[in-house]
């Protein structure tokens, strides 16, 4: 894989994916209609596949009290990396609480734990509701120094997708490793691979918070999940999250810089701060572990990736425009949009190009997938014959089967640009 990556900087803006303008601000990039496009596939994916696996997803604000990160630790010791507080009008917090002083002041969150803390904690809940996996495809702030902003990999304003397992002790195993899963699938459903897996445990420094036995513990469920997933991965003391280690699924870009996407991670911690309970078999109080995890990771650093690895010749799931319509003359313009109109309906990204000669017109579309032509004798059949970005063609079809035929196939979410026919080598 390594060798012939893109710099997705420069491709993602000659694609017209997403920009920056430095009168919204370094790292705050914006999304054109294409990499919108990209983004959305990515975002309905990964609810659905979250919602196959028993998920069930959240909103909350993207800004919270500076207690509230008092709380969860993030102000102690990731503070760094947190914006300075707002601080609110008195009255906007009721009585009694100082504009100047702490209980007045507002920060934006620097991750989305701490709120699905207390929104777990805002129910009662019994063992029998365990685990409960929350999700939430939500906003959060990095303050990165400027220097280091390029692109979507070092943003300031961050979309993740994220969720929170609130689980029993004899339920983290199993509930890391069904997220080690999730995080596979996606990436084979992406076409993207791992550069390595990495334990990313404690070092020295002083930000890491609670017990040893805590971390063994952790440390030694995430060892397991990734023994028994059977993958190769290396222990790195340092690269942990504060309160907790993490299995981190390490990518690198073009310039062979690695980063983490996808994360899972063991969390005795944060309950204990918030006091999270349920209520046990037993009618006693108990303590839920939280399995912190990430599938697809930021969307920004997903899409950053994909353009690394892919060019703009995305699997046909993910592709900006699928399917475009290319009328050989204007007499079958309105086929051409027929066609488009029916493969919109299907729930495909699909438009016509019809000025210009037909070969600069398939030039400049060759990163989509799909390229119907529609000449008379396509028009006059209602046939639709379809090149793939390769080059292979497909058997003229009824133009409804043609149609259908592509749907099925980005529906299944498949990195290949075509199901391979039988006895086809798939490479
Ligand atoms: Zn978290």
């Amino acid at each position: 894989m390594a060798g012939h990556l893109f710099d997705h900087r420069k491709l993602g803006r000659a694609l017209d994916l997403f920009d920056t303008d430095p009168l919204i601000g370094a790292g705050l990039p914006y999304w054109l209609p294409g990499g919108a496009a990209i983004r959305h596939a990515l975002e309905e994916y990964v609810r659905e596949l979250e919602r196959k696996a028993g998920y069930q997803h959240v909103y909350s604000p993207v800004l919270g009290k500076r207690e509230l990160y008092e709380i969860s630790g993030h102000w102690e010791h990731y503070r760094d990396g947190m914006y300075p507080p707002m601080t609110v009008s008195p009255a906007a917090d009721g009585p009694g609480s100082g504009g100047e002083d702490a209980a007045g002041q507002v920060v934006l969150r620097p991750s989305l734990c701490p709120h699905h803390a207390v929104m777990y904690r805002s129910r009662a809940h019994s063992y029998r509701e365990l685990p409960l996996r929350m999700a939430e495809l939500g906003g959060m702030y990095r303050a990165e120094l400027s220097g280091v902003l390029g692109g979507l990999t070092r943003a300031r304003s961050i979309q993740l997708n994220d969720a929170h397992i609130f689980c029993t002790v004899d339920q983290v195993r199993d509930e890391a490793a069904a997220a080690l899963r999730m995080i596979r699938e996606a990436y084979r459903s992406l076409g993207i691979e791992p550069a390595r897996y990495r334990l990313s445990l404690a070092g020295p420094s002083a930000k890491y918070v609670g017990s040893q036995q805590m971390w063994d513990e952790a440390a030694g469920v995430l060892r397991d999940v990734l023994h028994r997933a059977g993958v190769a991965y290396e222990e790195e003391a340092g690269e942990a999250a504060f309160y907790g280690p993490k299995i981190d699924v390490q990518v690198a870009d073009s310039a062979e810089r690695e980063a983490s996407l996808s994360t899972v991670q063991v969390d005795f911690y944060q309950p204990e701060r918030f006091g999270l309970e349920y209520t046990g078999p037993d009618g006693g109080k108990h303590r839920p572990v939280m399995v912190h995890r990430s599938v697809i990771g930021s969307l920004e650093r997903a899409v950053a990736h994909l353009i690394d690895v892919h060019g703009g010749a995305f699997p046909p799931w993910i592709a900006p425009v699928q399917l475009v319509v290319l009328p050989v003359a204007d007499a079958q313009r309105l086929p051409a949009e027929a066609l488009v109109q029916a493969a919109i309906e299907q729930g495909l990204r699909a438009e016509m190009s019809a000025d210009g000669s037909l070969g600069a017109r398939i030039r400049a579309h060759r990163l989509v997938p799909y390229q119907a032509v529609i000449g008379a004798a396509e028009a006059q059949a209602g046939e639709v014959s379809v090149r793939l970005r390769d080059g292979r063609k497909l058997p003229s079809l009824r133009t409804a089967d043609g149609v259908s035929q592509i749907t099925r196939h980005v529906a299944a979410h498949s990195p290949e640009l075509w199901p391979a026919a039988p006895g086809e080598s798939r490479g």
